[in-house]
């Protein structure tokens, strides 16, 4: 692979994907203003928690994939260390950076997830308007994140018997407008997630609890009671089967507010036999390193969809192994890609470029060995790059 090449000519492309058009399916907004070197080093982990001394966060994966794709984009030569990528990025200014980035990933279509803030209110992030501005002709959607819908509602409701059905008449009226519900309840509560929604009394009680905590503490309310957890998200089951939206799940690795194993999809699965059938599609975001469980589920069950972001970014040149891994079951009609990008564009092309590369390698592997014919890998590839993603969320 050539040292001054971001992912254009790729010499182990072997089935072209190079220009393969992408709509990524979750992704949340970048920093409107320049970001400072901490502040960037932080952005290149999913840590949540500052980088330790010591630590160059550009000897990372995703640090390495930044230097080696995004560095020829701001005129520097690729893998030049991070103090000088930082420079010219400062130099070049926030918005000039964005649009070289994002223009350069080939996405046509964001789905954004607006529920994860910035990580201080000095700092913006994008709106979904905005990030798509940065890319001509472009397009963006909202994903809305079920549990900020149900805080919302709690910061509202006066009585705590009236809770339960706000939480319902929100979510409902919230489908109307987004592109699909996404829910975090992997970082609150776990993924077992009971096969039915819990009885009135228990959400009821729960309630009480939750409005009285919340007039004592004075601080914004923030869902982690497992009843109301899964109120909302039985809630949202029913809001999205009548809207017709697809419901994404946040599963595998995350920040430190995660228990990575209660975030394994297969914990879902009694959640996942009981919504069969209603109506409403189930989406696996980033699955790493339960990848495989991921996959299992999406053979066995027709209504769940599994996302490949995220870990494509964080593993670097070891994509294509981690995508031949979802690749063993999942129907490649239910495989969708996404970077999980936030905060910086730089995310945007590194998991838009690191994804064509491994999913070329990996179908182009399929392809040498007879296994697969061309026309099918290539067919594959356009529906796991964008047409199943359109045809998921009715975006055509
Ligand atoms: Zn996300």
């Amino acid at each position: 692979v050539r040292e001054t090449d971001h992912g254009g000519q790729d010499p182990t492309d072997m089935i072209g994907l190079t220009d393969l058009p992408l709509i990524d399916q979750h992704c949340h907004g970048v920093l409107t203003g320049p970001a400072s070197t901490s502040r960037f080093a932080d952005l290149l982990a999913e840590s949540g928690l500052p980088t330790p001394a010591g630590v160059d966060r550009f000897d990372s994966q995703l640090g390495r994939a930044v230097r080696r794709r995004c560095a020829p984009l701001l005129g520097l030569g690729a893998h030049v260390p991070g103090r000088a990528y930082l420079a010219r990025r400062d130099e070049l200014g926030a918005a000039d950076v964005a649009a070289r980035m994002l223009t350069a990933a080939g996405i046509d279509t964001f789905l954004v997830d607006t529920g994860l803030r910035s990580p201080t209110p000095s700092e913006p992030l994008t709106t979904p308007d905005e990030l798509a501005a940065l890319v001509t002709g472009a397009r963006a959607f909202e994903v809305t994140r079920i549990e900020s819908v149900a805080e919302r509602a709690a910061a509202r409701t006066r009585g705590a018997d009236d809770l339960p059905e706000a939480i319902e008449a929100d979510l409902a009226d919230a489908a109307t407008r987004a592109v699909a519900f996404k829910s975090i309840i992997a970082y609150r509560a776990g993924l077992d997630v009971p096969a039915k929604a819990p009885d009135l009394a228990s959400v009821r009680k729960a309630s009480r609890d939750w409005l009285a905590q919340i007039a004592s503490s004075r601080r914004a309310p923030r869902l982690t009671d497992p009843v109301l957890l899964h109120h909302t998200l039985w809630c949202a089951v029913r809001a999205a089967a009548t809207a017709g939206l697809p419901l994404q799940i946040h599963t595998g690795f995350g920040d430190t507010d995660l228990t990575l194993h209660d975030s394994d999809p297969s914990l879902l699965t009694a959640f996942v036999r009981a919504v069969h059938g209603r109506g409403v599609r189930l989406v696996l975001l980033h699955c790493y390193p339960y990848h495989r469980q991921a996959g299992y589920l999406a053979y066995t069950y027709p209504h769940v969809y599994v996302d490949a972001g995220l870990a494509v970014n964080h593993v670097g040149p070891r994509a294509p192994a981690v995508l031949a891994e979802f690749l063993e079951l999942t129907p490649v009609e239910r495989l969708l890609f996404s970077t999980d990008a936030y905060g910086l564009p730089e995310l945007y092309l590194t998991g838009a470029a690191l994804f064509r590369q491994a999913l070329g390698a990996v179908l182009g592997a399929f392809v040498a060995d007879g296994s697969w014919l061309l026309a099918d890998a290539r067919r594959a590839a356009r529906r796991i790059g964008s047409t199943n993603a359109r045809e998921l969320y009715r975006i055509g």
